[in-house]
């Protein structure tokens, strides 16, 4: 047993005392960096602009098949999806659901919401709804995908710029990362009651956060040029949804 143990310990021995290769690379800056060869897997170059590792990845749509997963170059790495759920493509206005809900309504109302009869009166169903049975991204399009919280909102703001735009004469906010990658959000507007109001003028977007003072309310992200702000919404109103990779 000890002979075995020796020389296995040999074995290691010599083998550490083997010349090692070692390969420097110097920058222009001067700093230079050394790497043992026999440790290196593999050596890949790519334009900074592409996204290594994850090919369905994109900084906008690479194609006709919708979701897409888009980084912005966000701190946390938050994937945005290139349209709203239940679009087809990027300029669709998609669905308008109750915060909570997966399926859409004609009447959007205390009346007919499915977590709460009044302002006073909701149930709870957490505080952050993402990835849960009560998020609809998740439920439609399936794990990862699910809907944004009030952070990533917010991150979302503070890391792009955007612009009122239209694509394809659909008006929205084009959000644009400082790495290229670009998300249009179209101004779908919402569901009051039975109308569908604002149209053209509004985008109204769910967030997973409930208002930590009001549960009768959750984030949702409103737009209307020239402002884009986090503001609070009653959870009856239907709202669309743009789904994000965490
Ligand atoms: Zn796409």
């Amino acid at each position: 047993m000890k002979k075995h143990i020796l020389l296995t310990w040999l074995a290691v021995l010599s083998f550490s005392l083997q010349a090692q290769q070692i390969m420097i690379v110097k920058t222009k800056d001067n700093t230079q960096n050394e790497f043992n060869v026999n440790s290196i897997r593999k050596i890949t170059f790519r334009s900074s602009l592409e996204i290594p590792g994850d090919s369905t990845v994109s900084l906008s749509c690479p194609d006709e098949h919708h979701p897409h997963s888009i980084d912005l170059g966000l701190p946390s790495g938050t994937k945005w999806a290139c349209c709203n759920v239940d679009a087809l493509t990027p300029d669709e206005y998609g669905g308008y659901y109750a915060w909570g809900e997966t399926e859409e309504k004609i009447n959007y109302d205390w009346d007919s919401y499915k977590y709460g009869r009044d302002w006073d009166d909701c149930d709870y169903i957490g505080d952050d709804i993402a990835g849960t049975e009560y998020d609809v991204a998740t439920v439609k399009w399936g794990d990862p995908w699910r809907i944004p919280s009030s952070e990533m909102f917010q991150e979302l703001m503070d890391n792009c710029t955007c612009e009122w735009t239209s694509l394809n004469d659909v008006n929205g906010y084009l959000f644009t990362g400082s790495n290229g990658g670009r998300i249009f959000l179209p101004a779908a507007g919402g569901c009051l009651y039975d109308e569908f109001l604002l149209d053209g003028k509004d985008g109204n977007y769910w967030a997973s956060t409930l208002d930590p003072e009001n549960s009768s309310q959750a984030f949702f992200l409103i737009f209307r040029s020239p402002f884009v702000q986090l503001q609070y919404s009653p959870l009856f109103l239907g709202l669309s949804v743009r789904a994000v990779c965490p």
